[in-house]
């Protein structure tokens, strides 16, 4: 209790001046999302005043729309191309980092047709990343904010993918790692996360149980020196988000997409995507007009979708229990939020149970040559129920969101999904089979 109480004062002295002293480049502050209070740079996450989430404000770059293009276009091959709107220093780009991201939109006319849609599909790959995953774009920048902040030890609570991230991200920055997912994970993602030698600690329990055990390890002398890039790093880690925004519309030529369909999880990549694109539009680099944005979720795990589809503003926790493990949060901290996103765009968020995410994720495999994880299996097999609910309008542009790379996930559809024939290696063999003719 003690330690608590001396938390709360360190927020207050930060809070008293919001100059901050730490490099972030065009990182201004912290905002409270709810009340708007400001606090100088560091590893905070709640409002002191009202316990409302932190974000990163900017001072965003002035001048004219076409020379940031061109700054941004002459830039790396990778996330840090944006760095003049994200909370990295400017020499970001040589620093030991992932450095992941610009990873290929793919434009899916195979799918599209299948699907119905004829305003133009396109699915962005981000199973691309350099640990197979989205969660590497929201690391990369936590990475950054560690290394201002001072911290020696990287750690997060995991649903599988970030931990793998976490690991990798870290041996690359010469940081200690330790990550903690819940026991039960897929075998890809247990062993991608275990690789990159850090310590990686399975919690007896689900996600909300791993962090809530998280949350009381920053409190206490084991945790300090420790970013927990989603918990104390949260508003940075946020940010990493923002450049799928950037990539999709500079992919396409510096245009908004109509619609784009996006996984939740926590929902903090759904939200941070929002702001990427209403940063954009602020900045004069696209035309501003309307875009509807689409939550994803399984039915296993369907906080949000159930809220948005009973007209309720508060999200109601849920038990997991779906295939789809990277996207099983019962308890969606930026849940309310994406309600507000999907409302207020004209979107919706919905659900598909686990045998449409196997469908979905072989639909999209047999059409693109894409091979997705559970969570792409989700966003594909809601766009395709949406566009028969007539909920997402075919004839618009829309993008579609594979966060993670099917590889981690093999069981999902190794029954399914296994050798024709086995056979002698003989033509005789081969013919007698009836093979080669389909
Ligand atoms: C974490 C994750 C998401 C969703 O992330 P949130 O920002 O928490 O909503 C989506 N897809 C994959 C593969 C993930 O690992």
């Amino acid at each position: 209790m003690r330690r608590k109480g001396l938390a709360i004062m360190a927020v207050q002295t930060v809070a008293a001046s919001t100059e901050s002293s730490v490099d972030l480049g065009p990182a201004a502050a912290l905002s409270c999302r709810e009340c708007g209070e400001r606090f100088a740079l560091g590893p905070l996450f709640a409002c002191a005043t009202c316990f409302g989430p932190l974000e990163v404000a900017y001072d965003l770059p002035t001048g004219s729309p076409d020379e940031l293009k061109k700054r941004i276009e002459a830039g790396p091959d990778n996330i840090w191309r944006y760095a003049p709107l994200l909370p990295v220093p400017a020499d970001v780009a040589d620093k030991p980092n992932i450095n992941p991201g610009f990873t290929k939109l793919v434009k899916a006319d195979n799918l599209a047709r299948e699907l119905g849609v004829t305003g133009g599909l396109y699915v962005k790959d981000d199973s691309g990343n350099p640990t197979h995953s989205f969660k590497d774009r929201v690391v990369a920048i936590a990475v950054e904010a560690a290394r201002a902040f001072g911290f020696t030890t990287l750690s997060c609570s995991s649903t599988g993918n970030l931990a793998g991230a976490v690991g990798a991200a870290a041996a690359r920055a010469g940081l200690r790692s330790c990550v903690f997912i819940p026991h039960d994970l897929e075998q890809g993602k247990v062993v991608m996360a275990a690789v990159y030698g850090g310590e990686l600690v399975g919690i007896e329990g689900n996600y909300d149980d791993v962090n809530r055990f998280c949350s009381e390890l920053i409190g206490d002398p084991l945790g300090e020196g420790w970013g927990f890039v989603n918990v104390n790093l949260r508003p940075y880690y946020g940010e990493g988000s923002k450049t799928l925004a950037y990539e999709i519309c500079e992919q396409l030529g510096w245009r908004l997409p109509d619609q784009i369909v996006i996984p939740i999880a926590s929902g903090s990549q759904l939200t941070k995507i929002d702001k990427g694109l209403q940063e954009l539009i602020k900045l004069g680099l696209v035309e501003d007009k309307p875009y509807r944005i689409f939550g994803a979720q399984a039915e296993g795990c369907s906080p949000v979708s159930t809220a948005f589809k009973a007209g309720h503003d508060v999200v109601r926790p849920q038990k997991p229990n779906t295939i789809a493990k990277s996207l099983a949060i019962g308890n969606p901290a930026d849940g309310p939020y994406v309600l507000d996103i999907a409302r207020r765009t004209g979107g919706a968020v919905e659900d598909v149970n686990d045998e449409q995410v196997v469908d979905a994720i072989k639909l999209l495999a047999r059409t693109e040559g894409i091979f997705a994880e559970t969570a792409g299996g989700v966003t594909v097999g809601v766009t395709k129920k949406l566009i028969e609910a007539g909920l997402l309008d075919p004839s618009l542009s829309t993008v579609i969101l594979n966060t993670g790379d099917g590889l981690k996930t093999l069981d999902a559809v190794a029954a399914t999904s296994q050798a024709t024939a086995t056979i002698r290696p003989s033509l005789d063999a081969f013919r007698a089979a009836g093979l080669g003719t389909s």
